[in-house]
């Protein structure tokens, strides 16, 4: 959600909803322990406050997110299940996590003590959830020393200790090896805390790839991000019977016009007609989140068939180039990512295109572009 969206654009990503629940019902079924839904990045850039008050009917455990500015959305519109803030942060940002009753991941003797004086002055109690870094080599304590940091979460009385956590870092490679090298690490640390009686009542480890492929490492909470959103993480993996694609990117054709033989199109003039060409305009550029680079690697859909973007993205449009034989005009639907007729443009292909990964694409789709919730 943003201030852009009661502003009519020919451009806009449609959210079905439904199916977002559909995902969430089916990933609960088949994990069959408790699910935290990740909403970072305006939920993968399908809007954050929409998904994640979904998410809430729908009966997850908790909500994830980045920033303290994500969660504040998430409680302003009223959500009211726990919401964890899952990366690495500035001491200053903790104050607001005591406030908005956000819990975090902790990892080091300062964050605690901070915690911990900032919840007794505030008479509350703040959230902590042990990151262990088993070797994703970014925040986190080493295995190892678990002992001495659960010590002094234990010995703060104003911080509770809610979780234990990690990261993989190889869950959607084909070599397993290094996953269960981080599992072995994981169970280390969780034998450390048996052996105080320290048993935090959220043990976690699992992101989208591991928790479809890897059943021993779910716990008893898993955080389903990508394939939330019926987002394949990698081409050749299947997601769970059932779910599907939440998000279309859509615009409508606003100019069709021939243009001569030898006609330049765009900035710096990088595409030059052979022939008589028909050009369409559509209007999204790269401050909607549509790439430049590399040329001539866009395509989308017009009436079920791709067609080529020519010439450089410009800021807030660029040109297609409308096959002679289609009888295109304005208003007809473009999808740039998502399905038409019998063909699908898939996100993790133009992810590829853009030497980037789908979540890049999702995530920075511009809060200008308006999403349209079905
Ligand atoms: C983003 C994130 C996830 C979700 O990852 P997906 O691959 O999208 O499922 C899970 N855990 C942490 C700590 C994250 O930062």
């Amino acid at each position: 959600m943003s201030e852009y969206d009661d502003y009519l654009r020919n451009t806009w990503l449609e959210v079905d909803l439904n199916k977002f629940q559909q995902n969430i019902e089916i990933i609960k079924e088949k994990v069959n322990t408790r699910v935290l839904v990740v909403v970072k990045a305006n939920a993968y850039g399908h809007g954050i406050v929409e998904c994640g008050l979904t998410a809430e009917k729908t009966g997850v455990a908790m909500l994830g997110v980045a920033t303290v500015g994500e969660a504040s959305l998430l409680r302003k519109a009223g959500i009211q299940i726990p919401i964890l803030r899952m990366t690495a942060f500035g001491l200053n940002e903790m104050e607001s996590f005591i406030e908005e009753d956000i819990h975090f991941f902790a990892w080091t003797k300062e964050q605690i003590e901070t915690a911990n004086e900032l919840a007794k002055k505030a008479g509350k109690k703040a959230k902590a959830h042990l990151k262990i870094d088993t070797g994703m080599g970014r925040a986190g304590v080493f295995a190892e020393d678990v002992g001495a940091i659960a010590t002094i979460i234990q010995n703060a009385k104003y911080v509770d200790f809610e979780g234990i956590c990690s990261h993989f870092h190889t869950a959607d490679m084909p070599d397993t090896d290094s996953v269960f090298r981080q599992i072995e690490k994981f169970e280390r640390a969780l034998d450390t805390l048996k052996a105080m009686d320290i048993e935090p009542p959220y043990i976690h480890l699992s992101n989208s790839p591991a928790l479809l492929r890897f059943k021993e490492a779910r716990y008893n909470m898993v955080r389903t991000g990508v394939i939330t959103y019926g987002q394949y993480y990698e081409s050749d993996t299947e997601l769970f019977e059932g779910m599907e694609t939440i998000g279309t990117w859509k615009a409508k054709l606003v100019s069709v016009k021939t243009l001569p033989k030898d006609h330049g199109i765009s900035y710096s003039v990088k595409y030059r007609t052979s022939k008589e060409e028909k050009i369409g305009i559509i209007p999204v550029g790269y401050a909607d989140g549509y790439r430049r680079r590399p040329l001539g690697a866009n395509e989308v859909l017009l009436h079920g068939r791709r067609v080529s973007v020519v010439g450089s993205v410009c800021m807030d449009q660029c040109m297609i180039v409308i096959p002679g034989d289609m009888d295109a005009k304005i208003d007809d639907e473009v999808i740039l990512m998502g399905g038409q007729e019998d063909d699908y443009i898939d996100s993790l292909d133009i992810g590829d295109k853009w030497g980037t990964n789908n979540y890049d694409v999702f995530a920075n789709i511009s809060a200008r572009v308006p999403r349209i919730y079905k």
